[in-house]
């Protein structure tokens, strides 16, 4: 029995099987690689779903983390914590980017995206209407407020009655979103890239259009960035990234989690102008959000962003790696922006596909049966982009994805 089976096993018997079983035992890593119990060494083209941007083990990160917990590592919420402040002010003065007039904001820190989403429909309540329009689609977490604005049947369905008022609209359309809006709706929620969904890009102009129809009914547009936001793809916020949207947007709501602190876990729901200010002392509270710690390690995270240039970097690399994933007679479209990166392919082959790249020392995922995506860490090298490319036809070829024409068989 190897280590990763003797581990495995006290998995099965230990955990609750709420994912399946694992794939690999992972013990240790280092920018984009991370090795198993048994030393196999792989490239990490998930980023623990596009949560670690600076890649595994970035010495910033931790020496961020180390310091902080070293100064002052909790306190409650009845006190305030200077890193909690300044990212707060970060975030929003991100969120202003390049806009003349700097945006009125005010943050509420949770620990995940759930709960960033649970707050912002919390806030929702608050303008006196209860509906909610949403995408679908959709991903917004696995609470029960999340859940009821999440699409999919299968991770509903057990779990009804979810919280009410959520009408559904085809995502991307905005006539669709036009119809189902009206004086009675709080928020219309949406994703500017649907990240579960397996990176579904909208047109360029749905983003506006739902500024506009949202605010010509009185309805605040809540962006829900978990995924998308941070730098993922080579944006502050997707929502500024002049190929998903064609006109500047103003979203009075917008959550972030995943790649805010690299891995250490985060949330933020980020409101602007009169948003900002729904929520009165005692509508709402966490013990964890806002941690001094968490906060230094988003801090971090922003720094050597900015510093190392990682946006144009995701930019770049994503763009290199869209191209070669494309150059597949396999592969019928390639989707994304900077480093949140989708792609379909011919067959229903795509748990296959994570398989034998795996065997082959890549890490993938597989959001549906025809779909992969990437998202991995904005460190990622051109090395390890060209030496993907470089077996992703074989890996293909192993998972017995085919054309149908018999010339690619077999690869
Ligand atoms: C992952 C995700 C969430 C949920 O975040 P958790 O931290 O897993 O609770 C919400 N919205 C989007 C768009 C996500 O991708």
């Amino acid at each position: 029995m190897t280590i990763t089976q003797s581990w495995t096993e006290r998995y099965a018997g230990a955990l609750m099987n709420t994912f399946g079983p694992p794939k690999l035992v992972l013990t240790r890593g280092e920018g984009a690689h991370v090795w198993d119990a048994d030393g196999r060494e792989y490239v990490d083209l998930l980023g623990g779903i596009a949560v670690n941007a600076l890649g595994h083990a970035h010495p910033r990160l931790t020496a961020a983390v180390t310091e902080q917990l070293g100064t002052l590592g909790h306190i409650s919420n009845f006190f305030a914590s200077r890193p909690q402040v300044e990212l707060a002010e970060r975030l929003g003065a991100l969120l202003t980017g390049s806009a003349v007039e700097p945006l009125e904001t005010k943050v509420f820190f949770t620990n995940s995206g759930a709960e960033a989403n649970e707050a912002a429909f919390k806030l929702t309540r608050r303008t006196g209407r209860t509906r909610v329009v949403v995408t679908e689609g959709g991903f917004h977490g696995r609470t029960m407020g999340a859940l009821a604005l999440t699409s999919k049947q299968a991770y509903r369905e057990p779990f009804e009655p979810l919280p009410g008022d959520v009408v559904f609209v085809p995502y991307g359309d905005a006539a669709a979103l036009e119809a189902a809006i009206d004086e009675r709706t709080a928020a219309v929620l949406v994703e500017p890239v649907q990240g579960e969904a397996g990176v579904v890009v909208p047109p360029t102009g749905y983003l506006p259009a739902a500024h506009r129809i949202a605010h010509d009914h009185g309805a605040l547009l809540w962006l829900d960035e978990v995924q998308t936001g941070v730098g993922r793809t080579g944006a502050w916020y997707a929502h500024q990234h002049p190929d998903l949207v064609d006109e500047q947007v103003t979203p009075d709501i917008v959550t972030l989690a995943k790649g805010l602190a690299g891995g250490i876990p985060i949330g933020a729901c980020i409101a602007t102008g009169g948003s900002g200010k729904l929520f009165d002392p005692g509508n709402h509270g966490t013990t964890f959000g806002g941690n001094p710690v968490a906060a230094a390690a988003a801090l971090a995270v922003l720094d050597t962003i900015e510093d190392d240039g990682l946006l144009a970097h995701a930019a770049a690399t994503g763009a290199r790696l869209r191209e070669g994933l494309a150059d597949d007679p396999r592969v019928t479209e390639v989707r994304g922006a900077g480093l949140l990166i989708g792609l379909d392919l011919v067959e229903p082959k795509a748990a296959d596909v994570v398989a034998a790249a795996q065997d082959a020392g890549y890490i993938l995922n597989a959001p549906t049966p025809e779909r992969i995506r990437l998202a991995p860490p904005l460190v990622l090298t051109d090395q390890d982009v060209d030496g993907f490319l470089a077996v992703w036809p074989g890996i293909l070829g192993s998972a017995g994805v085919s054309t149908g024409s018999t010339a690619e068989e077999g690869a």
